[in-house]
Parts: C-alpha cells; sequence; structure tokens
C-alpha cells in the first residue's frame, strides 16, 4: 500500500484513485501537512500529498481519514497483529 509519510509503527496512507480531489484533508489537517499535488489520478482529480519537509508534523490524529469521502486516507497501526485501519471498531465483528 502506498505510504505518505511514517511515524513509529504508525503510517498514514493513500490510495490514490480512490481521491476525488475535494481537498476535504488539506482543509481539515491542524497541522498543514498536506497540499493538493500537481499529479491527477485515474478520476481526473488532483491529488493530495504531503508537504515538503512536513511529515515531522503530523500528529496522526486522523483528521484526514475521517474528512475524507471515499477513504482514500487513513492512518494504519503496522504493529504485528494491527493490520487494520488505527480508527477501526472490530467490537462489533461477528464472532465466528
Ligand atoms: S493524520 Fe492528522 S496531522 Fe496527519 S495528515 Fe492527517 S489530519 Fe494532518
Ligand atoms: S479528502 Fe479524500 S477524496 Fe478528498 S482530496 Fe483528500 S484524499 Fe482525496
Amino acid at each position: 500500500m502506498p505510504k505518505l509519510l511514517t511515524k513509529g509503527s504508525k503510517a498514514l496512507f493513500f490510495q490514490k484513485n480512490r481521491c476525488q480531489g475535494c481537498e476535504m484533508c488539506v482543509v481539515v489537517c491542524p497541522t498543514g501537512v498536506l497540499e493538493l499535488s500537481d499529479e491527477y489520478n485515474m478520476r481526473a482529480a488532483r491529488v493530495p500529498r504531503v508537504k515538503h519537509g512536513k511529515e515531522v508534523s503530523c500528529i496522526l490524529c486522523q483528521r484526514c481519514e475521517f474528512a475524507c469521502p471515499n477513504w482514500a486516507i487513513y492512518v494504519v497501526d503496522e504493529q504485528p497483529g494491527e493490520q487494520k485501519p488505527a480508527g477501526q471498531d472490530v467490537k462489533g465483528a461477528a464472532r465466528v
């Protein structure tokens, strides 16, 4: 999966072709990490990127994840056994 940045065991992922270029992730980021790039995806949408040198400013707050209408950008905890998105609630998962 494409990563925008990594911090400790967590990473910010971006699925480029899910993006519709709405810029919501850019607007809601409290630390100004993201900006729209000059790159277009398969949907002819301008996709976001991490501003040069701003990787360290990401606080993994998931606001971009919650704001994205297409779940194109999201935080994942990559610790072993934690391959799900960090904000995903598994309490309601069906038992087998
Ligand atoms: S996780 Fe939070 S700080 Fe990091 S890019 Fe998304 S909105 Fe910005
Ligand atoms: S909020 Fe989602 S769809 Fe909108 S620009 Fe950001 S990644 Fe793309």
